[in-house]
């Protein structure tokens, strides 16, 4: 029977047995960046408008068209967080992190919302994962940030293709006169693009480049692009940035023409993309956000980041195997009233010694309790009858091969763990194994 309630549009249950995959991404993903130095970060999900407006930039689409702002009981004007980077420089000045060792290494995981069309790979409630370097300008943080989501996307096997640019920093000696050059450009040939994108050649240049507009993307495959315009200390910083993922075998493609969405990017831009997903074909990106702090009333504080999208990489790895190890699993079967009363003492011994177990609260009968064994995907069964009462033992019957025997209830525990031990031993799991 359903209710005629529905989840919101655009936002997902996350049901098993989906939930699997999705939270071994977000366990495995943390120890990728934990095993970097970075440690977890939670902010919460709504935060002062002012913090969007100001650290991501209310002339940006996110901002300007896609955020969940309401008034709270005390008239403040809230947002619920369409991206991670500001919240966390929000919380770093708060607590003055800053003032602390550099730099600053945080990770997260959680919930972004943003009010788009909803479609494949895109949600008006969607899951990031994210890292974020604060403190140093140096291009080997660059480079360390940049290989990290690499390194993780290409462990999930998820063959993504990764783009490089540089944006150069807001000065008049490097993206100022680009940008002048760009409008004068763009002016002259504003006939050229689709009309619903000419406004951008005031409102926000840079954007024209991320134009879905046919029209417009094939003018601007012939415009002036960034990286012909950067200040010498921005084209020195990105070769340095080349270099040193070159040397660590990072393969890369340079994007002269990859802007990304938000306002406070700086420098480095990188976006990884995948040939899996469609149109909504970005798996996740980041960049160096040097003037977000200033941005936000905070000190001169350089900063790099990237986030990726949970859902997208969900979407993109299709092949996955991603079962993890876990603990020994049994399904407890009972036979007569006196067992099923034993095989709770049993099952909740057995999760105390750190087995999985699980046994019958339907009623089931024999057959029903073997096929609910076998549904679960427990790899034994142990089943207790009257007989097996008597003789203080459990029958263990290995559900892969049929075999069973009778195994002593003061054994049952060492001899689950050993046979448990012996096959993780013959299997090695993860991403990227054997294939
Ligand atoms: P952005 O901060 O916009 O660059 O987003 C980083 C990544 O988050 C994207 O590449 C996507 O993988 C994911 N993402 C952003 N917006 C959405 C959305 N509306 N639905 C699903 N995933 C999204």
């Amino acid at each position: 029977m359903t209710t005629g309630f529905r989840a919101p549009k655009g936002t997902n249950d996350i049901l098993p047995p989906y939930s699997r995959d999705w939270l071994w991404l977000t366990r495995y993903a943390s120890g990728v960046f934990q095993r970097s130095g970075y440690e977890y970060v939670d902010t919460p999900m709504f935060e002062q408008t002012e913090v969007f407006e100001r650290g991501v930039g209310a002339g940006s689409e996110v901002v300007g068209k896609q955020m969940y702002t309401f008034d709270d009981m005390g008239g403040r004007s809230l947002t619920l967080r369409p991206e991670g980077t500001a919240p966390v420089m929000r919380a770093v000045l708060e607590h003055a992190l800053d003032r602390g060792p550099l730099p600053v290494k945080l990770y997260y995981v959680g919930p972004f919302f943003r009010q788009e069309r909803p479609q494949k790979g895109r949600f008006r409630q969607f899951f990031q994962l994210g890292i974020e370097a604060i403190g140093s300008d140096d291009p080997s943080i660059d480079a360390e940030v940049i290989e990290i989501s690499w390194r993780l996307l290409n462990e999930l096997d998820v063959k993504p293709r990764l783009l490089l640019n540089s944006i150069g920093h807001q000065d008049p000696t490097c993206r100022g006169a680009y940008l002048a050059t760009l409008v004068a450009w763009l002016e002259d040939r504003a006939d050229q693009m689709a009309p619903a994108d000419t406004y951008r050649i005031t409102a926000n240049p840079l954007r024209t480049f991320d134009s879905k507009e046919e029209k417009t993307i094939a003018l601007m495959e012939t415009a002036p692009v960034i990286t012909d315009h950067l200040c010498a200390a921005c084209t020195e910083h990105f070769a340095a940035v080349r270099s040193l993922l070159d040397e660590i075998g990072v393969v890369y493609e340079l994007a002269p023409r990859l802007v990304r969405g938000l306002d406070y990017y700086t420098r480095t831009a990188f976006e990884f993309v995948s040939g899996r997903l469609g149109s909504q074909d970005a798996l996740g990106g980041g960049g160096r956000y040097d003037g977000l702090s200033e941005s936000l009333g905070g000190p001169a504080l350089p900063g790099i980041g990237f986030a990726l999208g949970v859902d997208r990489i969900l979407l993109a790895s299709t092949d996955r195997d991603w079962t993890e190890p876990g603990p020994p699993h049994i399904y407890a079967v009972a036979l007569g009233d006196a067992a099923r009363r034993d095989v709770f003492n049993l099952v909740t011994e057995l999760r105390r010694a750190v087995v999985r177990a699980e046994f019958d609260v339907m009623n089931r009968g024999m057959k029903g309790q073997m096929k609910e064994a076998d549904r679960s995907g427990a790899r034994w069964a142990a089943i207790v009858g009257d007989d097996e009462l008597a003789k203080g033992e459990v029958t263990l019957k290995d559900l892969k091969s049929g075999e069973q025997e009778g195994v002593g209830r003061s054994n049952l525990i060492r001899v689950l763990h050993e046979r448990h031990g012996n096959e993780a031993e013959a299997v090695s799991p993860g991403p990227g194994h054997g294939r």
